[in-house]
C-alpha cells in the first residue's frame, strides 16, 4: 500500500475513533500523570491495537506462533516486574530487518527481526523491551500529545512505530516530511521521545531489567554499540536511535546506573536462540538464510552451533526440501537435546515428507511434556484437518478453546474442521475469529450468514443473537 492509501485507511480507522472535539487540556493536572478524563486507557487501547491490526493486513507482523509465545513470555516477565497490573501488554515481532522497537498506546509493543538478530545476548533484548516497557507504564506517548490536541496520538504513535508505509524503507525521510507537512508536526520536537522521557525509561527499564533477572549492564553495552554501529552505516537501519534519541550522556547515566546493581549472569535461553533463527529466515527468505547458515558454519561463527543446524533445517523446510531438512534433523536433535522447538521441526519434517499419522504422532507426544505449547497445539490441529480426521481435530481444538476461547487462529481451524457440511457452526466460528481480531463488520457478516443457517443449536444460537446485538450496541455508540 502506498503512503496517501495507508495514511487514508488510518485516517478513516481513527476519524470513526476521534470524531469530537478533544477535551481542553490546559485545565489538566501537572504532567506527571494524565488525567483519565483526557485519555481513558480504553482509547489507548483501542488505537494500539487499531495500528496492529493495520501492520497485520498489510503483512509486517510476524504470526509463528513460537514467536509471538517467545516474545509474550519475555516480556510478560518484565512487565510483572513494573507492578502496574492494571496495565495489559502485547508484544509482537515486525518483519523488518532495521533495529527498531516501539511502544502503541494501550501496552501494544512491537520489536523488529534486525534487533533481535543484531543483540549479542538475550539480556539485550530483554534491556530494550523493559525500555519501551517503561514508556508504556510512564504513560510518555499519552503525555507528549497532550499539547497536540486528542487527535493527534494516533498518528504520533503510528509514526513512532513506522506504521507507515514507507516509515521502515529506504525513503523515510520523505514519509516522514510528507507526515509533517500533512498534520503540522514538527519532526524534530514531536517524533522522538523527549530527553526526560529517555532518561526515566532507561531509569525504570534497567529496573525491570535486573528485577527480571537479567544483567542491568546489558543496557549500556546495547546502546552502545548500536551507536557506533550508526556511524559506520546509513541511519536508516537505526529506527530506534530516530525515535529515541541517543546522546553519549545518556549511555554515561546508564553504565554508571548499572554499576550499582550487583552483577548477573544469565546464560541465552534455548528459545531465545531458536526463535532467533525463525526470525533470520523471515527476514532474509530461505535461500539467502541457507547461504548464510553454510557460511556461518563453515567459518564457526555463531552464538550456538545447535541454533545453526536448527536454523539450516527449518531454512530448508522454508525452501521445500524436505529431504535435506529430514537428514539434518539428527544432527539437531543430538546438538539441542529434548527441546519443544525439535520436537516441533521434527513433525513439520514428516509432515512435509507426507507421513501426516507420524507426524501427529510426534506432535502429541511433545505435548504431554509440553501441553502449554500453542505452536504444538496449533500445528497439531492443522495435521489432523489435512489428514481428513475431522473429528479428532475437532476435539483438540474444543479442548484448546476451553483454554484460549479468545484465540481467533483457533476459530479459523474451528471453522475449517466444520465446513459447508455445517454452516451454522462454520459461520458462528468464522465470525467469532473477526470478532476476536476487531475485524466487527466482517464478524457481524458472517454471525448474520450463521443465524440464517439451518441447524440445530439453542445455546449457539442464543450466543449469536446475544453477539449481534452486542455488535449493533457498539456501531451505535459509535460515532
Ligand atoms: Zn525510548
Amino acid at each position: 500500500m502506498t503512503l496517501p492509501s495507508r495514511l487514508v485507511a488510518l485516517a478513516t480507522v481513527c476519524s470513526l475513533l476521534w470524531p469530537a472535539a478533544p477535551v481542553a487540556s490546559h485545565d489538566l493536572p501537572n504532567l506527571g500523570t494524565v488525567a483519565e478524563s483526557a485519555l481513558p486507557q480504553a482509547e489507548e487501547n483501542r488505537i494500539g491495537r487499531d495500528i496492529l491490526r493495520s501492520l497485520r493486513d498489510e503483512g509486517d507482523v510476524i504470526d509463528d506462533a513460537e514467536v509471538v509465545s517467545y516474545l509474550n513470555d519475555l516480556g510478560t516477565t518484565l512487565a510483572a516486574t513494573a507492578q502496574a497490573p492494571q496495565l495489559q501488554f502485547n508484544f509482537f515481532a515486525v518483519n523488518d530487518r532495521s533495529i527498531n522497537a516501539f511502544a502503541l498506546p494501550g501496552g501494544v509493543i512491537g520489536v523488529h527481526s534486525g534487533l533481535l538478530l543484531s543483540a549479542q545476548s538475550e539480556a539485550e533484548v530483554a534491556a530494550v523491551l523493559a525500555h519501551e516497557i517503561a514508556h508504556v507504564t510512564q504513560r510518555h506517548l499519552a503525555r507528549m500529545q497532550e499539547n497536540q490536541g486528542r487527535s493527534q496520538l494516533w498518528l504520533l504513535a503510528a509514526v513512532l512505530a513506522g506504521a507507515l508505509a514507507g516509515a521502515r524503507s529506504s525513503n523515510s525521510d520523505a514519509t516522514f516530511a510528507a507526515i509533517n507537512a500533512g498534520v503540522g508536526l514538527s519532526a524534530s520536537q514531536q517524533l522522538a521521545y523527549s530527553r526526560d522521557f529517555e532518561r526515566e525509561a532507561d531509569r525504570l527499564g534497567m529496573q525491570y531489567l535486573a528485577a527480571a533477572g537479567f544483567d542491568p549492564r546489558a543496557m549500556p553495552a546495547f546502546f552502545q554499540r548500536l551507536q557506533q554501529e550508526q556511524r559506520h552505516n546509513d541511519n536508516n537501519s537505526f529506527g530506534f536511535l530516530r525515535t529515541h534519541p541517543l546522546t553519549g550522556e545518556r549511555i554515561s547515566e546508564s553504565q554508571a546506573r548499572a554499576q550499582s546493581y550487583p552483577l548477573k549472569m544469565r546464560a541465552n535461553s534455548q528459545d531465545f536462540l531458536l526463535v532467533r533463527e525463525k526470525l533470520r529466515i523471515a527476514t532474509l527468505g530461505p535461500v539467502d538464510a541457507i547461504a548464510y547458515y553454510r557460511q556461518a558454519l563453515a567459518a564457526g561463527r555463531y552464538l550456538d552451533k545447535g541454533a545453526m543446524l536448527f536454523g539450516q533445517a527449518r531454512a530448508w523446510l522454508a525452501q521445500g526440501d524436505a529431504a535435506a531438512a529430514g537428514a539434518a534433523l539428527p544432527a539437531v536433535q543430538q546438538t539441542l537435546g529434548n527441546h519443544p522447538s525439535v520436537w516441533l521441526l521434527a513433525g513439520d519434517v514428516q509432515r512435509a515428507n507426507g507421513q501426516l499419522a507420524a507426524a501427529v504422532q510426534t506432535y502429541q507426544q511433545a505435548m504431554q511434556t509440553w501441553p502449554a505449547r500453542r505452536g504444538l497445539r496449533l500445528a497439531l490441529i492443522d495435521t489432523l484437518l489435512q489428514a481428513g480426521r475431522a473429528a479428532e481435530a475437532r476435539q483438540a481444538i474444543d479442548q484448546a478453546l476451553q483454554r484460549y476461547g479468545d484465540d481467533p487462529l483457533l476459530w479459523r481451524l474451528a471453522a475449517r474442521s466444520y465446513g459447508e457440511a455445517d454452516p451454522l457452526r462454520y459461520h458462528a466460528a468464522l465470525g467469532n475469529a473477526f470478532f476476536f481480531e476487531q475485524k466487527f463488520d466482517s464478524a457481524r457478516l458472517q454471525y448474520q450468514l450463521a443465524s440464517r443457517a439451518k441447524g440445530e443449536d439453542f445455546y449457539l444460537r442464543s450466543a449469536i443473537e446475544a453477539r449481534l446485538r452486542e455488535l449493533d450496541a457498539q456501531r451505535q455508540s459509535a460515532p
